[in-house]
């Protein structure tokens, strides 16, 4: 198969920029980057990173010049391509144009961007809710602007960047504590709480990395006795969890008081692109007046993306066997790759399924192996995952036929077999 990205020859750098790119962080990317490349390049393997692709983001994808089976998009109910969505999308773009071509506080409202949010604040019931851009930069913002120096931020210590960026932004304190560990979270709270101005707790509903479900219920229950409000990320559980998709909240059966800042992302489930918070109407006021990033300084989010969400919801509130079909899936893939003794890691059987290979290439060749047979799952490596826990990451949809999870846990198992032949030096 011919290489997809050769890595460009080196150009000699000259001027300012050169203390950019001569500094060890940016040289060691720099390096890691045409490393990877050159490995594929010379060994005939397609490269599965920044795979060029046409035609949209569904459970079979064109690429390579054939169809792969695709277990990269975290499209988990089908909906970015589904007919209803994407005809919102269009209707909106004929209403409202490309762009809202300003920030929200001076383009003049738009009614979808009203009306998004009063569903999501209805869903979570809460006083409302504020839609934004981009799911990474709602975290950044909304902690940037909440926290300051003299404050903390309590941590799952697989915490999405995003939640770590914030505390930067900040300038607070994050301390984490062990993954999904009530008993962690109780002992970190109780020696460093009180050193703290102001403290809020973040968890996850579903961890991207590892497939496992945040105990956000008893995580929220032990943040409150120690005086901590409490922020959810619903990145990858909102669609997901919940008997009508509704979340990690419709899941435990909590009250949305019992969480004070709700964020999700209309980039996964919804079929869309951009995040949301939904709270306390005044905290929600505060955030459109004065948040930079995700009210302020920043672009209103294309209508035609709003609509795309909104409609998302119709799908997900019409269908929610897309839901039950969903978790059927990841079940019927887990059992499979549990019987081929793959490592599974800490995953939980949910729509996130890693399978852990360990060794950056290794890994790689794994991925590009299925690529040879038709199948994309991506490779995932340090720093997203911790050196020696290098994985392959699959992600599950409620549109995946049997026959594509049956017969791609077989050539996965094939594939890591292989991959145990591999020169030890490469297992590193
Ligand atoms: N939080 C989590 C847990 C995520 O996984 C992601 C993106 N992968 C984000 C936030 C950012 O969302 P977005 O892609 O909408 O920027």
């Amino acid at each position: 198969t011919k290489p997809v990205a050769a890595s460009r020859p080196a150009r000699p750098r000259r001027g300012p920029g050169r203390q950019f790119t001569d500094h060890p962080d940016v040289a060691a990317a720099v390096m890691k980057q045409s490393a990877i490349a050159a490995v594929y390049e010379q060994s005939g393997m397609p490269n599965p990173l920044f795979l060029p692709r046409t035609g949209s983001n569904d459970t079979v994808i064109r690429a390579l010049d054939t169809d792969l089976v695709n277990f990269s998009a975290y499209n988990y109910l089908g909906l970015s391509s589904h007919p209803g969505v994407v005809r919102a999308a269009k209707e909106a773009l004929d209403q409202y144009g490309a762009s809202a071509s300003a920030s929200r506080i001076v383009s003049g409202e738009i009614p979808l961007y009203g009306r998004l949010e009063q569903r999501l604040a209805g869903i979570y019931d809460v006083g409302d809710a504020m839609v934004t851009t981009s799911g990474y930069l709602t975290n950044a913002g909304v902690i940037g602007f909440l926290l300051r120096e003299g404050d903390v931020a309590f941590c799952d210590s697989l915490i999405h960047g995003s939640v770590v960026s914030g505390t930067q932004w900040a300038g607070c304190r994050r301390i984490n504590f062990r993954h999904n560990d009530p008993d962690s979270l109780r002992s970190v709270l109780k020696m460093s709480r009180s050193g703290f101005d102001r403290a809020l707790v973040v968890v996850e509903g579903h961890y991207s990395m590892d497939g496992t479900v945040g105990r956000v219920a008893e995580l929220a229950a032990i943040a409150r006795e120690f005086d901590c409000a409490v922020m959810v990320d619903e990145a990858h559980s909102f669609g997901v969890f919940g008997p009508t998709g509704h979340g990690i909240r419709e899941h435990f059966g909590m009250a949305g008081a019992d969480v004070d800042i709700w964020m999700g992302t209309l980039s996964k489930a919804l079929g869309s692109v951009g995040g949301f918070i939904a709270a306390d109407s005044d905290l929600i006021g505060a955030m459109k007046s004065s948040a930079p990033g995700v009210a302020m300084l920043t672009g209103a989010p294309a209508p035609s993306g709003i609509a795309a969400a909104l409609a998302g919801l119709d799908v997900l509130e019409a269908e929610p066997e897309r839901v039950t079909r969903l978790w059927d899936n990841a079940r019927l893939f887990d059992a499979a790759l549990r019987e081929r003794e793959l490592n599974l890691g800490d995953s939980q059987g949910t729509p996130i399924l890693p399978v852990i290979v360990p060794g950056e290439l290794r890994a790689g060749f794994v991925s590009a192996t299925l690529l040879q047979r038709g199948v994309y799952a991506g490779a995932i490596s340090a720093p997203a995952v911790p050196v020696g826990k290098e994985r392959l990451r699959f992600f599950i949809t409620s549109e995946h036929t049997e026959q594509q999870l049956l017969s791609t846990a077989d050539l996965l198992a094939e594939a890591v077999t292989m991959s145990d032949q591999l020169p030890a030096a490469m297992a590193d």
